[in-house]
C-alpha cells in the first residue's frame, strides 16, 4: 500500500480507477497511438480543424459591421492558416509516420513552425507566430471537445489525474460523473478548488509528480479532506474507507435537522446564513438547505466553454431562473470579476499580460468595455422586477470605481425606463471588499455603498502577496495572520458606524475552524457554498456571541505580540 499526500481541497472520500487526462498546462506531452488506430486518430485530427473552422465562422459572423477591419482581417488569415498543407497535411503526415497521437503531432508541428519564425530577421514576421500559436489552439480546442465527446461515459466513477483543471473542465466534468480529482498545480482558493467544494467533488491539489507517480487506470482511495490519495489498496484499509463513506452520510443526515432552524447563537443573537451560487444546479441546492439568501451569485459561469460573450437576454434568462428559482429570498448577484484566476477562453481575445491578477480585471474591465457592462448591468435590473436583487462589485479599490459604476446604472436604469421595461428602482448596490486598499478605507466605501461583503480569497492574496493559485507559496496563504484580521474588522467597523450590513463571502466565513473568531469580530452576515451552510450553522447555534466579542476584544489588543498566532488558535479550537 502506497500512500501520497497534496493540498485536501474538498472534503469527502472517493474510491476508483485512476483517469490519466493527457493535457499539458505547458506543452501537450508528446505520446504515441497503437498502430491500428492510425486511420481514426487522422479523422479525429480532420474533424478538430473541421471544427475550427466552423468555430472561427461563428465568431466572424457575429462581429458588428462596424468592427475595425484589421479584426476582421485576422480572422481571415486564421481561416486561410486552417487551410494550409502546414495545419492540414503535415501533422496528418506526422500521425501516420509516427503514430503519433493528434495532440502530439500539433504539437511537433506547431514548434516546428514556431522556429521558423523565430529564426527570421524580419521583426513583424517574428510576431507572425503568434497566429501560429491561435490556430493550433483553435484545432486544439476542437480535439479536446471530442476528446470529451467521446469520452462520453468513460469518466463516470473515476478518480481524475491531471496537471491542472481549469473551471470550465472541472464543470464539465461534474456533468460526466466523475468521483474526485488529483491535480498537480493549484491552490485551495483557486476557483477549481471553490467549484470542487461547491459541487462537493472530493478533490486534491499541489500534488506534484501526481500523474506520473499513480497513473492511469490504478485504483485509488482518496481522501479529499486530508489530502491523502492511497494506492495499491488492502482489503482492510478499503473496509475502513467504506465505512467512512457511509458515516459521512450518517453524519449528513443528522445535519439535515438543522434545515429550516434559525442560525441563532446560544445567547440569542441572530444570525444571517447565506449561500454562494454560480452554477443553475445551486439553485436546487441553496432552496432544499433554506438559505437565508444568496451573498455571492458569481456570474462568470455564463462565459465558459464557449467562444463568444452571452448577449443580454442569455444574463437575464440565467438570473430570472436563479431569482424565480430561489423563491423569494435575496439573490446577491456580483458583477462580472473576469480575469486572473478566472480566465475565460475565447470571450474577450485576452491578451497575456505579467500580472493578470493585478491587471485589468473586473470592475476595472467592467468600466473600460462598457459593451461588455452595460448588457450585465441592464439583465441584473431585469431580473430585479421578479425577485429581492441585490448588485455587487468585485475588486473596488477607489471611489471613483464607484462613481463610474454608478454612472452606468443610471445609464442602463434610464434604457430600460425608456423602453417600459420594469425593475427594481431602489435596487441595493454594495461592493466587495477583496483589495487592501478597499479595507483600509472601508469607511469611504460603506459611506458610498448600501453594503459590504468581504471576500477574503482575494484580500488574503493581495495583503500577503500570495498568488491563490500558487501552491508554491500556499504555506503563507494564513486567514489568521493579524494583518487579515485587522482588515476584517476595519470593513466590520466601518458598517456598524454607517449602519450599513457587512457580510462575508470569501471561503473563510464557511470554515468552522475561523467562525468563532469572525463572530467574536462581530460578523453577522456569512455566506457560503451551500454544502458548509448547515455544519457552519450547527456551529454557531452552539456558540456565545457576547463572550466571544470579549474575548476577541482582548485579543485585538494584543495583535502586537509575538505568541499572538497561539492566542488566536485557542479562540478558533476551543469551539
Ligand atoms: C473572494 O475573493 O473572497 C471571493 C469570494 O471571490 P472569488 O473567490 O470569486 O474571487
Ligand atoms: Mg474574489
Amino acid at each position: 500500500m502506497h500512500s501520497i499526500t497534496g493540498i485536501g481541497v474538498a472534503k469527502g472520500i472517493a474510491i476508483g480507477e485512476t483517469f490519466l487526462l493527457q493535457r499539458g498546462r505547458i506543452d501537450v506531452s508528446i505520446s504515441h497511438i497503437p498502430q491500428d488506430q492510425v486511420f481514426q486518430e487522422i479523422e479525429r485530427y480532420r474533424l478538430a480543424v473541421e471544427s475550427a473552422r466552423a468555430q472561427l465562422k461563428t465568431i466572424k459572423s457575429k462581429i458588428p459591421s462596424d468592427t475595425r477591419s484589421d479584426i476582421l482581417a485576422f480572422i481571415d488569415t486564421h481561416l486561410l492558416m486552417l487551410d494550409d498543407a502546414a495545419f492540414v497535411a503535415a501533422p496528418i503526415e506526422l500521425i501516420a509516420q509516427n503514430s503519433y497521437t493528434a495532440e502530439s503531432a500539433l504539437q511537433v508541428q506547431r514548434n516546428a513552425l514556431v522556429k521558423v519564425f523565430d529564426e527570421m530577421e524580419d521583426p513583424y514576421l517574428r510576431t507572425r507566430k503568434d497566429d501560429v500559436d491561435h490556430v493550433v489552439n483553435q484545432i486544439h480546442k476542437g480535439l479536446l471537445n471530442q476528446a470529451e465527446d467521446t469520452q462520453g461515459n468513460a469518466l463516470e466513477g473515476k478518480v481524475i489525474l491531471a496537471q491542472d483543471l481549469s473551471p470550465a473542465d472541472t464543470i464539465l466534468m461534474k456533468h460526466q460523473g466523475i468521483a474526485a480529482f488529483i491535480t498537480e498545480y493549484g491552490g485551495p482558493m483557486s476557483h477549481t478548488a471553490i467549484l470542487a467544494r461547491s459541487l462537493g467533488i472530493p478533490a486534491i491539489v499541489g500534488l506534484h509528480s501526481a500523474t506520473q507517480l499513480l497513473g492511469h487506470g490504478r485504483q485509488v482511495i482518496v481522501d479529499g479532506g486530508a489530502g491523502l490519495v492511497i494506492s495499491d489498496v488492502d482489503e482492510q484499509t478499503l473496509i475502513l474507507y467504506r465505512q467512512r463513506i457511509v458515516d459521512n452520510l450518517e453524519q449528513a443526515k443528522q445535519l439535515s435537522k438543522l434545515i429550516g432552524k434559525p442560525a441563532i447563537t446560544r445567547d440569542g443573537m441572530q444570525l444571517s446564513l447565506m449561500a454562494n451560487i454560480e452554477l443553475p444546479e445551486d439553485i436546487a441546492t441553496t432552496r432544499a438547505l433554506q438559505a437565508d439568501g444568496v451573498g455571492l451569485y458569481r456570474t462568470e459561469f455564463l462565459y465558459m466553454n464557449r467562444d463568444t460573450p452571452p448577449d443580454e437576454d442569455e444574463h437575464y434568462e440565467a438570473y430570472r431562473s436563479v431569482v424565480e428559482g430561489l423563491n423569494g429570498i435575496p439573490v446577491t448577484i456580483r458583477t462580472l470579476d473576469l480575469g486572473a484566476d478566472k480566465q475565460v477562453d475565447g470571450c474577450l481575445g485576452n491578451t497575456p499580460v505579467c500580472n493578470p491578477a493585478l491587471g485589468l480585471r473586473a470592475i476595472r474591465l467592467c468600466i473600460k468595455e462598457p459593451r461588455l457592462f452595460l448588457p450585465q448591468l441592464r439583465a441584473i435590473l431585469r431580473a430585479s422586477a421578479h425577485g429581492p436583487v441585490r448588485i455587487m462589485v468585485p475588486m473596488l479599490s477607489t471611489l471613483s470605481e464607484v462613481a463610474a459604476l454608478k454612472q452606468h446604472l443610471e445609464a442602463a436604469k434610464l434604457s430600460l425606463s425608456q423602453d417600459g421595461t420594469p425593475f427594481d428602482t431602489n435596487i441595493q448596490v454594495g461592493g466587495m471588499i477583496d483589495v487592501p486598499a478597499a479595507a483600509l478605507s472601508a469607511d469611504r466605501f460603506a459611506n458610498a455603498l448600501d453594503f459590504l461583503s468581504i471576500g477574503t480569497n482575494d484580500l488574503i492574496q493581495y495583503t500577503l502577496a500570495i498568488d491563490r493559485v500558487d501552491d508554491e507559496v500556499n504555506y503563507l496563504f494564513d486567514p489568521l495572520h493579524p494583518a487579515i484580521l485587522r482588515l476584517i474588522k476595519m470593513v466590520i467597523d466601518a458598517g456598524r458606524h454607517y449602519n450599513k450590513p457587512v457580510s462575508m463571502c470569501g471561503e473563510m466565513a464557511g470554515d468552522p475552524s475561523y467562525i468563532p473568531l469572525l463572530l467574536g469580530m462581530g460578523l453577522q452576515e456569512y455566506s457560503m457554498q451551500p454544502g458548509a451552510l448547515l455544519d457552519a450553522k450547527r456551529l454557531l447555534c452552539e456558540l456565545d456571541a457576547g463572550k466571544l466579542s470579549e474575548r476577541t476584544d482582548r485579543l485585538f489588543q494584543h495583535l502586537h505580540e509575538a505568541d499572538i498566532s497561539e492566542r488566536i488558535a485557542q479562540i478558533c479550537q476551543e469551539y
